[in-house]
């Protein structure tokens, strides 16, 4: 007698949600027996839906009983999704930019192969603990990453939806890539950043832990999504390891075994600009909750200022490049300014003597031609006037006579009123040895 060994296998469901704020979905996601996947587009000309369902169309051909290695069917599944991104912006550049996260699991029956690159997330829930077995390829991610950010400090940083690496149809397409052994019971969920961002960790793992079924859970997330804000489009894939032997519950909305695909790829081939369209796909587990209907119907109109567009950054390193560029520049100037300050200070505890209208007068400050700022003003204004000086010293004091300090300055002032005094007098101005008519 041996114990019976569980055969695995997982319920599923997938529900999309356009959220509170937004008129189109731009995530896209699928479920089933095989492959649970998100996709989180965004970006170009509003094409974040087209680049979403464009890589969730490639994807989903993995549905199929998986013949070989998971890590290997994923790598090239990202790659050709990759290069139908590539295609689709060659034939219209005016979508180059769009870009979509993506995180799948690929299930072969013993082992599930994990890709992953972006913003989306993958959760496992097992034993009562929620781990997060994705890492968020994002500029906080990074930050925590090296210690100069904690992760509550990432969920308030205004570049935190700023993604280092998605799926842009470019060289640079390599995804996180990882096997997991499931164990009976783990609950996965796949989301994008409109659950994630909306609900934290411990609210997640409320749903996961204490939700009888992935279709009550995803309902329960998407609510609270909905009720954290729902700024963004919501998309929640589930999967629960179950025994494919015990009995299934037929009220479950993976109970026929049928792939569910939800958001922008679940809809109409993209519409031209101007159509309208609705992205409420609750309606795949309506059976199990009718009251979102009410919380879906409430939108709010769109902001003018999408924040979406942030996230667009097709080359997102580029802006620190300009930032960085922007704080030198800004040093620079700051460095310029104190030297002007000082060497401005320096200039008003400098003297001179010169004239002012025809008097000789005391300033201060330098003599000098700098174009719109007064390096000098008058300080004192004596009643010696220039007239009455003989020629070589009005010459001077025309050209100005630098003085130490203000005491220098005025030692001057009393020298030129002898001069002036002695020449003012006949008897003295023509005694030899005086400077007097002053032919020099
Ligand atoms: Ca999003």
């Amino acid at each position: 007698m041996s114990a019976h060994q569980p055969r695995l296998g997982y319920t599923y469901v997938a529900l999309s949600d356009v959220g509170r704020r937004r008129t189109s979905n731009q995530d896209s996601g699928f479920a089933s027996q095989h492959l649970l996947v998100i996709a989180d587009g965004m970006g170009g000309a509003a094409a974040g839906d087209l680049a979403s369902s464009e890589v969730m169309h490639v994807v989903r051909r993995l549905d199929n009983p998986p013949t070989g290695d998971v890590i290997e069917a994923l790598a090239g599944a990202v790659h050709r999704a990759n290069d139908r991104l590539a295609e689709v912006i060659e034939d219209d550049p005016s979508v180059e930019g769009m870009g979509t996260t993506l995180t799948a699991l690929l299930w072969n029956g013993t082992t599930f192969g994990l890709a992953h690159i972006g913003d989306s997330r993958a959760y496992l829930m097992r034993d009562g603990q929620l781990h997060q077995i994705t890492k968020d390829h994002t500029l906080v991610q990074s930050l925590v990453d090296e210690g100069r950010l904690t992760r509550e400090g990432a969920r308030t940083h205004p570049n935190r939806s700023l993604i280092l690496r998605v799926l842009l149809g470019r060289d640079e397409a390599e995804p996180d890539l990882t096997l997991i052994e499931p164990h009976l019971g783990d609950r996965y969920l796949l989301c994008s950043d409109g659950l994630s961002d909306m609900v934290d960790d411990d609210s997640i793992a409320d749903v996961l832990k204490h939700a009888p079924n992935v279709d009550v859970a995803a309902v329960e997330l998407v609510q609270r999504a909905l009720a954290g804000g729902g700024a963004d489009n919501v998309t929640v894939i589930l999967g629960e390891m179950v025994d494919l032997d015990a009995p299934a519950d037929p009220t479950l909305a993976s109970a026929d075994g049928q792939p569910m695909l939800v958001g922008a790829a679940s809809e109409q081939a993209r519409p031209g600009a101007g159509t309208t369209r609705t992205a409420t796909n609750l309606d795949v587990v309506a059976s199990s909750d009718d009251e979102h209907d009410g919380a879906v119907s409430t939108k709010v109109e769109p902001t003018p200022a999408d924040p979406e567009a942030l996230r667009y950054a097709p080359r997102p390193p580029r802006r620190f490049i300009w930032l960085r560029r922007l704080v030198v520049l800004a040093v620079i100037v700051g460095l310029l300014a104190l030297a002007a300050k000082l060497a401005y200070d320096w200039t008003q505890r400098q003297y001179y003597v010169g004239t002012s209208d025809g008097n000789v007068a005391i300033f201060r400050g330098i003599q000098a031609d700098v174009p719109l700022i007064d390096l000098d003003s008058v300080e004192e204004v004596t009643d010696i006037t220039v007239e009455s000086l003989p020629t070589f010293r009005a010459n001077q004091v025309e050209k100005g006579i630098t003085s130490t300090s203000l005491d220098d300055a005025r030692d001057t002032v009393e020298q030129l009123r002898d001069i002036a005094t002695r020449c003012a007098d006949p008897a003295q101005a023509n005694a030899p040895g005086t400077e007097c008519g002053g032919v020099e």
